[in-house]
């Protein structure tokens, strides 16, 4: 299967936790010779590293400068918005939706919930998973599940990263639910989520996927040998996947 991917939808930069500048992985990219980048860093809530609601307007007036200065790719001002609850909340206040040209939304762990109730449900649950008996598991799974189907119910989401990475899920209905609301699920080179057996169990639902870097460093924009090594292994057809040119949806 020959795979050529022409976007990579999810780097990240100093705005939350990357090491290069928005212009070095726009110039990475340009050296890989793809035609689109994302810019998508953390969401508010992450802990420690999630960009500020203050640095919005910085961030869409450095993408603006570069896109008059580097006219053969195209630059969107993303985010990687994180799940904050079991109703799919994700730490994108409603008024700051419209600001950004593309965004994602996974589950990590290192996020300040919105309330107690929230930290105990989503995140204290996650983290005690592990030692749950059997039906619990069952349980926290299944919710977890649905707060992703809410989110994406509630929220233009364009992907949901590493789906199965920190968080167990049922693949089924979430790429049941995907295809339902045209949201990629990615299989992201920087986890080696999703894995080939997600992969071929999402794919039964119907669902499209994005193979994307989540580059934290510039040099890594672009590097995403590792998805396409679990897609090929899963059989994934190009025209599958988003950021392929063979993509026909
Ligand atoms: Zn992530
Ligand atoms: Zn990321």
């Amino acid at each position: 299967m020959e795979y050529c991917l022409t976007a990579d939808f999810h780097t990240h930069t100093r705005y939350s936790h990357g090491k290069g500048t928005i212009e070095q992985n726009v110039l990475m990219a340009l050296q890989k010779g793809l035609k689109k980048i994302a810019i998508t860093d953390h969401g508010f809530n992450h802990f420690g590293f999630g960009m500020g609601i203050s640095d919005i307007d910085r961030m869409r007036r450095e993408i603006d400068g570069l896109r008059k200065k580097y006219r053969d790719i195209e630059i969107l001002f993303g985010v990687e918005a994180n799940l904050t609850s079991l109703d799919g909340d994700i730490d994108i206040p409603e008024e700051y939706i419209n600001a950004f040209d593309i965004i994602l939304m996974g589950f990590h762990k290192a996020v300040v919930p919105f309330s107690a109730k929230d930290g105990w449900q989503l995140f204290a649950k996650n983290m005690l998973y592990p030692i749950l008996p059997l039906h619990d598991k069952e349980r926290v799974r299944h919710d977890n599940t649905m707060a992703m189907v809410f989110a994406m119910e509630r929220y233009p989401i364009h992907t949901i990263t590493h789906p199965g990475a920190k968080i167990d899920i049922d693949t089924a209905i979430l790429a049941r639910n995907a295809r339902k609301h045209n949201v990629f699920l990615e299989i992201n080179s920087y986890h080696g989520f999703m894995t080939v057996d997600y992969v071929r169990t999402a794919m039964k639902q119907g669902a499209c996927f994005v193979i994307n870097s989540d580059a934290h460093r510039p040099e890594q924009v672009g590097e995403v040998s590792k998805g396409i090594m679990i897609a090929r292994e899963a059989g994934l057809p190009p025209d599958r996947i988003a950021n392929s040119k063979d993509f026909s949806q």
